[in-house]
């Protein structure tokens, strides 16, 4: 049998198998485009993936980032973008070489023993057996990236990039080697970042030291100010004592010098407003060589660093006596020294936040050392243009603050790491005349006086300084040529080709970036520097100069929100409370946990992620599963009579207004036809079958009005909803749509039309059973039109059940490789609003009859005979409506009534009346108090409106049609209270 579809919704099958399907068949590779095609702006749609750490493993971060991206890169493509969404993995230096060093620690030996190129190649070789696994898990959860164009920030294309943006910031003087404060470990003797520090509490002490004041000839003055600290042996290399400006106590002391105890140095007493006036004696000891924060205060004002220690953490020369002493055994001295000249005021037990070495455990010492800057400013003051000039939004709106503190206080960036996995710093230094050598290729001798003796720098690069170049290098710079010879900017080092340079043209600038605030500064603001900064020179494909507006590496940042327990804690390994995305896709499917995280997904709103939900979206794709089957077994019977949905209708958006009106004097053309049937609303005009010029009623059943123009406006509501980024409105709209419309009221409203098998009465006319075949044939097109286009709205949220149904729609013959490479619905600009209020009334008033018949107490099968009494302006409506009614409502007869009869239990709203007939008295007592706890309720209500429409203040902020809205509540009200008022005075008087 066709559409044979299996009775329940596996998700782990039919999501491997497209999975695959999609990866195999590269349906979302974005070839380089022609030159000629990318000459339409705005075109194209593209996504930079953040790129993962090629260690890492997907977390539940990622597993929302993605699908936020996914979903809006599937709605572009679907929307007629030319889309693309670029994947790829960051060699992530640091965490990299340590995963590497671990193994090797575990075998034994030390990179140290390995020695730099033998290390590098193991880590090259430990990248390709495992640095795809994170990707990997994204093929397996569907997402839509080009993976033909899969990238790693240490390829050689990428490589390329780095040195040129090197060589080039360094050309312009915008590169410098200076000295830095970083973590040192005595022991590995190297420098190790933030990354590589444990820190643990433990437990030290603070000792207080007194430095005598002196005057301006240097005397003391008998005065002396203390100071704590937990590393004694570091006053050796103390170059000031700071306090805080406003600090009373030493107010005095302003502009004064104190004597450096043990070491005999004047120091100034400087002012700072970092010191904090509450810690301690308020006045702290500077010592920029050796600690971060007073390395900027020293800065700050233009301080001497006096480095007293050398690479094993011994005392150095600066040290004077105790030069060649190990650090702890320098701080027992220094403190007994200290002690005997009465220059201790004291010792307390101290807990300390002390950093280790990862590695090796060592206590680190932090020390000042050489390292290499950009010199930031010039770069930092374009970027701030151009988010200025807001050719770069955020989303949300207040990142673009946080991002302007940032750049207004941006310090020059450290790029140069001691380690030995990322891009060799392409610099050497002459033993000979000490200058260095930068070059784009690797140079014999010295660039100043041509000595042999050169060695290259042994630093790499920071990862954040490749990554902050993505943008541009994913794209081909710098290696293309420019087309007008002697551009400004065009590459002018060797590596340059004429490459065809399409890929920067059709792609550059990229359209949107979505991230974590947690990277702000580390990737995006540097992105958008170094992409302003060498964007800038790359000129347009006509060869006119870039714009700034062009310039920028992407037009939109989204700053995901995070993803919390289900009680709204933050996820943590040490909570426990961490949630493994696989894991739950593996109980789930990845299409529920996807629609659980979009539908709560809107700016600035962190995700309490709660199982019990995703659970929900499974039962949700379940759902449509069954109604596809129950679509399915429609068209099969329908096929044994020879009835057929022509697929070519399918595809589009179900239209009826226009069409309706043409159609309408079309059919009136038709002759020898008399029964009511209700018209294709989707066929072009003209092209009628015989059957369907029947009618002289020029429009389609109420049903099929009224699911187009949800349909339709579901459409309108999704696509304005992803324009904003709100996908959790986007979700839920779908999921009415779909849950609700679809399934609740209109599969079982065209029922009624299908009603198979097909053998009428003997008493039939032809032209009757003619009639009923074309209501049939309408119906059922009409329901797989509907279903076909809910599939492509919720495609880009499930795109693996939607993928599934829509192929089984097509019965294996679908006209495209994939439901994501069909159109998107798009709502008309007019939407059938006729058709939405007619069937909220009857849907209200089927509802109203179905509360009716279970407080008479009507068994669930029995269909009873009711009483309408509705407007006059409604009768035709419900009368036509008839059939429906009934059969939702199990009415068995609809009768039509002035006023409902007395005694009948009456269900009311503002707009109809309704009771069931049933034979069955009612239950006084329990009838006396519904309608005294309805009477409750609405006088509550009345009450509560009175007062917010007697509230002036409330009167005067809130909006005119909210206040409009009040008072027709308020009516309204009023009405439901006098009738249910009636009612019970109507009631049997008890005894
Ligand atoms: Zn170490
Ligand atoms: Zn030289």
């Amino acid at each position: 049998m066709p559409h044979d579809l299996p009775k329940t919704y596996d998700p782990a099958i039919i999501e491997d198998h497209w999975a695959e399907y999609w990866v195999r068949e590269k349906l979302f590779a974005q070839p380089t485009p022609s030159a000629q095609s990318v000459e339409k702006d705005g075109q194209s749609y593209t996504i930079l993936l953040p790129p993962p750490n090629v260690t890492g493993r997907l977390h539940m971060g990622h597993m929302l980032n993605q699908t936020e991206m996914d979903i809006l890169v599937r709605w572009r493509r679907m929307s007629g973008r030319r889309a693309l969404w670029l994947p790829g993995t960051d060699h992530a230096g640091i965490a990299t070489q340590m995963m590497v060093e671990r193994q090797l620690v575990s075998e034994g030996t030390t990179r140290q023993q390995l020695g730099r190129e033998a290390f590098v190649e193991r880590v090259w070789e430990w990248k390709r057996h495992y640095g795809g696994a994170i990707l990997d898990q994204m093929k397996r959860l569907g997402a839509s990236v080009d993976w033909e164009r899969e990238y790693f920030t240490m390829d050689d294309k990428l490589s390329v990039a780095v040195r040129e943006a090197f060589v080039r910031l360094h050309e312009q003087g915008l590169i410098y080697r200076g000295a830095y404060i970083v973590n040192w470990c005595p022991r590995c003797q190297t420098a190790i970042s933030d990354l590589e520090v444990v820190h643990e509490e433990q437990k030290g002490h603070l000792w207080e030291i007194r430095y005598p004041v002196i005057d301006a000839a240097g005397k003391d003055t008998g005065e002396f100010v203390s100071v704590a600290t937990t590393r004694p042996e570091t006053m050796l290399g103390d170059v000031a004592v700071a306090i805080h400006p406003e600090d009373e106590r030493y107010k005095h002391l302003h502009g004064k010098k104190l004597r450096l105890p043990l070491v005999g140095r004047e120091i100034p007493i400087v002012l700072d407003e970092w010191v904090s006036r509450d810690f301690g004696t308020g006045a702290v000891k500077v010592t920029p060589a050796h600690d971060p924060n007073d390395f900027a205060l020293g800065e700050r004002h233009h301080l001497p660093s006096i480095n007293v220690m050398d690479d094993k953490g011994h005392i150095n020369a600066e040290g004077g006596v105790y030069a060649g002493l190990d650090r702890y055994p320098a701080r027992k001295r220094i403190v007994a020294d200290l002690e005997e000249q009465g220059l201790l005021a004291g010792i307390k037990d101290h807990v300390n936040n002390v950093g280790h070495c990862d590695r090796c455990k060592t206590v680190v010492e932090p020390r000042l050392s050489t390292q290499w800057f950009i010199k930031i400013q010039p770069l930092a003051d374009k970027a701030k243009q151009v988010v200025r000039e807001k050719h770069i939004t955020f989303t949300p709106e207040m990142y673009e603050k946080t991002y302007f503190e940032w750049m207004e206080n941006i310090h020059d960036w450290c790029i140069s790491r001691q380690l030995w996995w990322g891009h060799r710093i392409p610099a050497w230094h002459c033993a000979d005349c000490r200058k260095i050598t930068v070059a784009r290729v690797d140079p014999t001798a010295c660039a100043h006086c041509g000595s042999a003796k050169i060695t290259q720098e042994t630093d790499v690069l920071d990862t954040w300084f490749s990554s902050g170049l993505l943008p541009v290098s994913v794209f081909g710079w710098p290696n293309f040529g420019a087309k007008t010879p002697g551009a400004p900017g065009s590459a002018s080092g060797t590596g340059e080709s004429s490459e065809n340079r399409a890929d920067f043209d059709a792609f550059y600038p990229t359209s949107l970036l979505v991230t974590g605030f947690d990277i702000l500064f580390f990737w995006v603001a540097r992105m958008i520097m170094l992409g302003v900064w060498f964007a800038e020179g790359v000129p347009n494909a006509d060869g006119s100069k870039r714009t700034l507006a062009d310039s920028v590496p992407f037009r939109e940042v989204y700053i995901h929100a995070l993803v919390r327990d289900a009680n709204r804690e933050k996820m943590s390994k040490t909570k426990g409370n961490v949630l493994d995305p696989i894991e739950i896709v593996q109980q789930y499917g990845t299409d529920a946990v996807r629609f659980t995280l979009a539908s709560m997904a809107s700016p600035g709103t962190d995700i309490a992620f709660n199982v019990a939900r995703t659970e929900g979206y499974r039962a949700f794709a379940n759902k449509i599963w069954n109604a596809a089957r129950f679509l399915f077994m429609n068209v099969d019977r329908a096929a044994e009579i020879g009835i057929a949905v022509d697929p070519a209708v399918l595809g589009g958006m179900p239209a009826i207004p226009e069409t309706m009106v043409e159609r309408s004097s079309e059919s009136k053309k038709c002759q020898g036809t008399t029964s009511v049937v209700p018209q294709m609303p989707h066929s072009k005009p003209g092209a009628l079958a015989p059957e369907e010029c029947i009618s002289d009623l020029p429009t389609a059943p109420l049903e099929t009005r009224w699911i187009i123009a949800e349909l339709h406006a579901t459409a309108a509501k999704v696509n304005a909803s992803l324009e904003n980024y709100r996908y959790d409105d986007a979700a839920s709209t779908i999921y009415q749509f779909f849950w609700g419309s679809f399934c609740d009221w209109y599969l079982e409203i065209v029922k009624l039309r299908l009603d198979f098998p097909i053998d009428g009465p003997e008493s039939e006319s032809a032209a009757q059973q003619a009639a009923k075949s074309a209501g049939r044939k309408a119906a059922l097109t009409t329901l797989v039109q509907i279903f076909e286009t809910a599939l492509r709205l919720l495609s880009p949220f499930m795109p693996f059940l939607t993928e599934e149904l829509w192929h089984a729609v097509y019965d294996g013959n679908p006209p495209a490789k994939s439901i994501a490479l069909t159109q998107y619905p798009q709502a008309a600009k007019t939407i059938d609003n006729y058709a939405l209020n007619a069937m909220a009334l009857v849907q209200s008033l089927i509802v109203e009859l179905r509360a009716a018949r279970k407080d008479a107490g009507v068994p669930e099968k029995d269909a009873v005979p009711a009483e309408v009494r509705i407007d006059a302006t409604h009768m035709d409506l419900v009368t036509e409506s008839s059939a429906m009614i009934e059969r939702l409502a199990r009415v068995s007869e609809l009768r039509m009534v002035k006023s409902i009869t007395a005694g009948l239990s009456k269900h009311s709203t503002p707009s109809f009346d309704v009771a069931v007939v049933y034979e069955r008295t009612i239950d006084v007592p329990a009838e006396r108090e519904r309608l005294t706890k309805d009477i409750a309720k609405y006088e509550k209500g009345i009450a509560a409106a009175e007062r917010q429409l007697g509230n002036e203040s409330f009167l005067a902020k809130a909006p005119a049609n909210v206040v409009e809205g009040l008072k027709k509540q308020e009516a309204e009200t009023r009405l439901l209270l006098e009738k249910a008022q009636a009612a019970l005075d109507a009631l049997p008087k008890e005894g």
